[in-house]
């Protein structure tokens, strides 16, 4: 398979913004984890892809077919999330983007007030755009959308454990309604039996719809052919908003328009040494059950205890001593990870909030210092740690390499040395399998 053309072989290409970039597509995330997420998805298809951590500065280098900007917007005022996405337009736009691509929770996660609806008026109004979609489908994963209403598994979106979510409890599955409370714009429907008639009929719809003075529409889709369909009747739009699950249509549809030549080798990363570590600092059932199995195999590992960090006790500094005890060809894992009963005794006795950021910055600290003393590959599990992780370490963009499972790739900080590089897992609290830790080790390339 041949090289985009802008990408004459064995160059390092560099572009800078305002020069002819040729970033095909220009993705808008919600939050960290779900930013990696479509990133691997669009790897997998054969674009390069880059994603960056905020905003970048104007005239920072960008060298991607996709570049990915993780905002953490999906719970913030909404007035602030339409501020902040309206910037990472503004620098996708400069740095040439093709079409933008505004992704949310595939559990639609929005609060009352937003931000789906308002997020996505806003890029409409800034774009032009007379026409876009909503589809989180993300069959892989157990999400998809039927006539409307958006299924986890086998339950209802209202019925599922997302109604207890703290922050935004979704009471609703009909996901017209819920849109359409958060829109001033009349939303409609592409049912799915339209969508089984394949693209040109999608099309055909969204001319009518259009004319009805409708002009965002909720989108069935119940396996990854109804994803592809959409993506081919959508690639002319400027805009789109879904979760990850609609990116794994687009490249085929952009090589078809000439606009990329798709990369065999997109997901290569720089090769990674050393044992590595693991952190965790989600409490899902997942990362539970990861953090147990690895401990079952005799595998070292130490406890991080948020009542010794409220007591000031040097917990950082001691658990980096203790990863320097183990033999170096050992992976470690460090962890706050605690099932439901202990992590609410903690919240109860410290207080939610503080007892989070006292183990954020706590594992932040300890990711820096593994760094310091030589480590290379890090895994880490949770979305606000990961965050808090590549705050610590000053990463600001991120290339995107294999996935280790849906929606976790191994990924290389940019702006190292090629001889000397690092290697970030981030893994959104509930994604992988038990043995989670012990594959992403194993995989270590990203290849
Ligand atoms: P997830 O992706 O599962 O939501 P996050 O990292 O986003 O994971 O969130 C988990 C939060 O819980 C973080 O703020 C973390 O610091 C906090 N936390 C982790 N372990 C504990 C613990 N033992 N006690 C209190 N808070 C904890």
């Amino acid at each position: 398979m041949g090289k985009p053309e802008h990408a004459a072989a064995g160059e390092t290409r560099r572009m800078t913004l305002g020069e002819n970039c040729r970033m095909t597509l220009g993705v808008i995330a919600d939050d960290f984890t779900g930013a990696t997420d479509v990133a691997s998805m669009l790897v997998r298809a054969g674009m390069r892809t880059v994603q960056v951590i905020g905003v970048p500065d104007d005239g920072v280098q960008v060298d991607a077919d996709a570049v990915v900007i993780a905002l953490k917007t999906r719970t913030v005022p909404a007035a602030d999330a339409v501020r902040e996405s309206l910037a990472a337009l503004r620098w996708l736009q400069a740095a040439g983007m093709r079409q933008c691509y505004f992704k949310y929770c595939s559990t639609f996660d929005s609060t009352a007030a937003g931000n789906i609806g308002p997020v996505t008026e806003a890029l409409m109004q800034a774009l032009g755009a007379d026409f876009t979609i909503a589809c989180p489908a993300f069959p892989e994963n157990g999400r998809t959308i039927f006539r409307g209403h958006l299924f986890v598994g086998d339950e209802l979106l209202s019925d599922s454990g997302m109604r207890h979510h703290p922050l935004t409890p979704m009471t609703d599955a009909n996901l017209v309604r819920v849109l359409q409370a958060q829109c001033e714009r009349r939303v409609g429907l592409l049912r799915y039996d339209l969508i089984a008639q394949g693209a040109a009929a999608v099309r055909e719809r969204i001319a009518a719809l259009r004319a009805d003075g409708i002009t965002l529409a909720v989108a069935d889709a119940v396996d990854n052919d109804d994803l592809r369909v959409l993506a081919d009747a959508c690639a002319d739009l400027p805009l789109l908003t879904a979760g990850s699950g609609l990116a794994l249509g687009l490249p085929a549809v952009y090589a078809e328009r000439g606009w990329l030549v798709p990369d065999a080798d997109a997901a290569a990363l720089d090769a990674a040494a050393g044992a590595g570590a693991l952190l965790a600092g989600s409490c899902s059932l997942a990362t539970n059950a990861q953090v147990q199995r690895w401990q079952q195999a005799g595998r070292p590992a130490l406890a991080i205890d948020p009542r010794a960090l409220a007591r000031g006790e040097p917990v950082a500094a001691d658990a980096l001593r203790w990863a320097q005890s183990q033999p170096p060809d050992q992976a470690v894992l460090i962890y706050a990870t605690a099932p439901a009963a202990d992590l609410q005794a903690v919240q109860a006795e410290l207080g939610a909030q503080r007892a989070g950021a006292l183990v954020e910055d706590c594992l932040a600290q300890i990711a820096r210092g593994l760094v310091a003393q030589g480590l290379r590959r890090l895994v880490v599990a949770g979305g606000e740690t990961s965050g808090a992780v590549v705050q610590a370490l000053a990463v600001r963009q991120l290339r995107i390499g294999a996935a280790i499972c849906p929606g976790v790739p191994w990924t290389q900080a940019e702006g190292r040395p090629a001889d000397d590089p690092l290697h970030l897992a981030l893994k959104s609290g509930n994604f992988g399998g038990p043995d989670f830790f012990a594959e992403a080790l194993h995989r270590a390339n990203g290849t």
